[in-house]
């Protein structure tokens, strides 16, 4: 008898498992939760944007485009960040569409690290940070925010710089916790790099996703940290279309030049059809600049609904989530209390301890409100009979 082939492989990521998202969304379907754990909304996305793509497609849209991105597409990107940053990228060195911002994220940090490069990273971190430093033979270099109000603790950024540290990875709004940069954020990580060759790698996926008349701190609008940054952006998140997987990197010229020598060999590039789309929608600009106000009333009246139940909000000024402290009525951990709740009240979140490297469990966890009324409605009514 022939005997099975048995690979011999040994894992560049052997302390990975599956991310926490499509556990979660799993656990949801098998229990029928209301699903409040991985981020997507559950509200239908703009029709004339959805209209747009399929006029993209029959007229005839529907071959390669640009490795680099849709030209039209780049230069109304351009356009764009010139509005909301008040700096105009050049459309043809320094933008490169991408299949989503965690790939953006991946091919910056793959253009960048040489193994035993050193990346601060700030915890709680999201999920693919680390892998992704790692398998590109990166070393992360972990700095828990402050607790429980999840600041930058600047006197321990100084401390953890050598002169290794090639990247300083930075998220703001922030996934999981909703905390944003301030203008004195950026004028201390400003500061600290300058006269050094410490890069950065700003993830602004959520930079509409911005609450509480806060404006959002994007690097592109300072010219001594934009000079030396990736930044990454998702088109998912800013027109409530995460399934498309589009988004883009924005770096100078000589960074984005070794960003494109990864790309073109690894996804080379996007979806043509639905850049056709963006190009044409993009210049409608209250779509995104009324984003904030739209869900900062979900945030409100999501918070008002929980303070019905036992959970304690952490104020949230930013991004799909918020998380709410439960130590003060149970000794559970965050994970067993997310299984919990997804298996007894039908609620599925995520625990906040899987988001740093050793574990940390504060006892809180993170929830989606980018919901409907009724969804957010349901849920809160049914962690209101939580019993522990
Ligand atoms: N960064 C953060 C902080 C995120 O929450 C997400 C979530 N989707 C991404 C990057 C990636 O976005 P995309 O789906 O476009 O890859
Ligand atoms: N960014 C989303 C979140 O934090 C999920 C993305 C994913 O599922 N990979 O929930």
């Amino acid at each position: 008898m022939q005997q099975k082939f048995s690979p011999a492989f040994t894992s560049r990521l052997p302390q990975v498992g599956t991310t926490i998202f499509t556990i979660m969304s799993q656990l949801a379907r098998e229990y029928d939760a209301v699903n409040l754990g991985q981020g997507f909304p559950d509200f239908p996305m703009s029709e004339e944007l959805t209209d747009l793509v399929n006029k993209a497609m029959r007229d005839g849209h529907n071959q390669y485009t640009h490795m680099n991105g849709f030209p039209l597409l780049r230069e109304r990107i351009a356009a764009k960040v010139n509005h909301s940053y008040g700096y105009a990228p050049d459309a043809e060195k320094e933008i490169t569409v991408t299949p989503g911002g965690t790939y953006a994220i991946y091919t910056a940090l793959t253009a960048a690290l040489q193994p035993g490069d050193e990346v601060i990273v700030f915890e709680p971190a999201y999920d693919s940070y680390i892998p992704n430093i790692t398998i590109n033979g990166g070393v992360p270099i972990l700095i828990p925010l402050s607790f429980p109000d999840y600041r930058i603790p600047w006197e321990e950024v100084k401390k953890k710089i050598t002169n290794r540290t090639r990247l300083i990875l930075l998220n703001t709004p922030h996934n999981p916790t909703g905390m944003v940069w301030t203008s004195e954020d950026m004028q201390m990580l400003e500061n600290l790099v300058s006269g050094t060759s410490i890069l950065i790698l700003s993830d602004e996926v959520y930079e509409h996703l911005i609450y509480d008349g806060l404006e959002h701190q994007s690097v592109l609008r300072y010219p001594a940290l934009r000079e030396r940054s990736f930044v990454c952006y998702s088109f998912g998140k800013t027109y409530h279309c995460t399934g498309w997987k589009l988004g883009y990197c924005i770096a100078p010229d000589l960074m984005m030049q070794e960003f494109r020598k990864v790309h073109q060999f690894n996804c080379f590039s996007c979806d043509t059809p639905k850049q056709v789309a963006l190009a044409n929608y993009l210049e409608n600009t209250t779509a995104y600049e009324e984003l904030g106000l739209q869900i900062q009333r979900k945030r409100d009246y999501f918070r008002q609904l929980m303070s019905a139940t036992p959970f304690d909000y952490i104020p949230s000024s930013g991004s799909y989530f918020a998380c709410f402290r439960y130590g003060h009525f149970s000794d559970l951990s965050d994970m067993d209390m997310a299984i919990h709740l997804t298996k007894a009240n039908r609620v599925t979140c995520v625990p906040v301890s899987v988001f740093y490297h050793q574990g940390t469990d504060n006892k809180v966890l993170r929830f989606c409100f980018a919901k409907k009324e009724s969804t957010l409605e349901l849920a809160a009514e049914r962690l209101q009979k939580i019993i522990c």
